[in-house]
């Protein structure tokens, strides 16, 4: 009898868990999406285990912020992540992101010190142990580059200085605007101040290095000022002999970069609007409006953008987002962003795969609204070596709206038709073929974009029934369907996007063999 009753217990345990499971399978199951997800990995998620789960559930891209951990740490995780994408079978592409001239606070004599608005504090560039009257900062020439009544915040703003005087030297005085809680090695911004520091800081030229070896994806440049920025870590990724190299990403969170936009998208591959400091640097009411004007300039130029910091924070501790974090999302994606970027949530935060779920569901759930796609119309056709290919993209999206096809398809060797055909946020599928197992993951971070290798070899007709077939066999598409293809003409020439179609799917004898 109690046995029984027990069997009753354990198969309508099962029964629940089981109709559980399908309800998650489901709930979060929605379309592909088209925006992609960057996470950040740390302690809460650089194991296996988890980390498969965060791509099942949606990750593109994994960062590894090197503001944080050793050589040797962030080696076994590119290993994990390399191991988690093949796991997968999803072409997941690794930032490696620099540290840059990030400033910060030494460390103290105890552990915090509580300040009034008004009370005076020297802070000195040469090396320290803090006290409540004097503190270290990370900033040789701080006492020349300031000015008297400049403001110095720390902590992400949560206090603010007013420079009071200078002796050019070593020692500024400062004077606090607000009363707070001044912790150690905390983060100190000059939004005033023409800092006259390296864009490649000591650490970052011995990190980048290292980043070289590893062949990563994406390499991001923090605190970034100036195209010449973007120039210089060019230059030394080009001379280093890796086979593979990284694409940079330009981190705007300076009001310089806010200043010099324009000409940074042109020397960038990619663009990071990075709020956490952006949003401390310049007025954080203006972060919303310079966050859709550079997505809008990046659509422009055909280079990806990520919106990053405090996207879903409040996941770091709790189960759900707020309110606000899921507009926020939204409001992020229906700009148009590329890819939205997870920092503490999924590095240090308690429910890693849980947030990226909730992304993904906030994500397909926006990307049903027609406003997402087909946000660029034209972009600039400039006269030159790429006019020809720049025209043929165009109107194969343009087509691709007109016979409301399924999916535009396309063989790059360089990426190049990937970019300005993600541009314009079509949305019909991307499915982009190379023959560059490298490039096959760095491309993932642009919208939309579905990469898969071929040998990108043999005439045009072959290699689009080749491509073709390979669609169908996935199931990407079906019988009937209208597609586009982009390719090249003739065969031998390679690199050069000139020829569109517009098919459908079985219409040319060998699509399915
Ligand atoms: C940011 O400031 O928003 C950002 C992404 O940079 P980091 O995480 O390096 O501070």
């Amino acid at each position: 009898m109690l046995r029984e009753i027990n069997r009753g217990r354990v198969e309508r345990f099962f029964l629940f868990y089981f109709a559980g499971q399908i309800y998650l399978y489901f709930y979060f199951k929605l379309p592909d999406m088209k925006t992609k997800i960057v996470a950040t990995l740390g302690p809460a998620s650089d194991q296996e285990e988890v980390l498969v789960q965060m791509i099942e559930a949606g990750v593109d891209v994994c960062r590894l912020n090197f503001s944080h951990g050793s050589h040797a740490y962030h080696e076994s995780v590119m290993e994990t992540v390399r191991r988690c994408s093949g796991l997968t079978a999803h072409p997941v592409a690794i930032l490696a992101d620099l540290q840059g001239p990030k400033i910060r606070l030494g460390d103290f004599e105890s552990d915090s010190y509580q300040l009034e608005a008004g009370d005076k504090m020297v802070f000195s560039s040469k090396p320290c142990l803090g006290t409540n009257e004097k503190v270290y900062i990370s900033y040789p020439s701080f006492a020349k580059d300031v000015k008297e009544g400049e403001t110095v915040l720390v902590d992400d703003g949560k206090l603010a200085f007013r420079v009071l005087s200078t002796n050019n030297t070593d020692e500024v005085v400062m004077e606090a605007v607000n009363g707070g809680i001044l912790y150690p090695r905390k983060g100190v911004n000059l939004p005033d101040t023409l800092i006259s520091l390296p864009s490649l800081t000591e650490k970052d030229l011995k990190d980048l290095d290292f980043i070289l070896e590893k062949e990563v994806h994406w390499i991001a440049l923090s605190f970034v000022r100036r195209a010449d920025d973007i120039h210089a870590l060019r230059a030394l990724i080009d001379a280093h002999p890796a086979k593979n190299k990284p694409m940079i990403i330009a981190k705007i969170e300076k009001p310089q970069a806010v200043k010099n936009i324009e000409a940074i998208i042109a020397a960038t591959d990619g663009i990071m609007v990075a709020r956490g400091d952006l949003g401390v640097e310049i007025p954080m009411q203006k972060v919303p409006m310079i966050q859709k004007k550079i997505i809008r300039l990046c659509q422009k130029a055909g280079k990806p953008v990520i919106v990053a910091t405090q996207m879903m924070e409040a996941m770091i501790e709790n189960i759900r987002p707020t309110r606000a974090e899921v507009s926020d999302v939204a409001n992020s994606v229906l700009d148009g962003a590329d890819a939205l970027m997870l920092s503490g949530e999924t590095s240090v935060g308690k429910y890693p795969v849980q947030t990226i779920r909730i992304m993904e569901s906030i994500i397909s759930q926006i990307e049903l609204d027609e406003t997402v796609f087909y946000q660029q119309k034209n972009y600039d056709l400039k006269p030159g070596p790429r006019f020809a290919t720049d025209a043929v993209l165009q109107n194969a999206v343009g087509l691709a709206q007109t016979a409301d096809a399924k999916a535009i398809v396309v063989v790059t060797h360089s990426g190049y038709s990937a970019f300005r055909l993600a541009s314009h946020r079509p949305k019909a599928g991307l499915y982009v073929f190379t023959h560059d197992p490298h490039l096959i993951h760095s491309l993932n971070l642009l919208w939309g974009v579905q990469t898969s290798w071929d040998e990108g070899t043999g005439d045009a007709e072959s290699l689009m029934r080749r491509v073709n077939t390979s669609l169908l066999d996935k199931n990407l598409i079906a019988e009937g369907q209208f597609i586009v293809n982009v390719l090249s003409t003739p065969a031998w020439k390679t690199g050069t996007s000139n020829t569109v179609r517009l098919g459908r799917v079985g219409e040319l004898r060998g699509d399915r063999r």
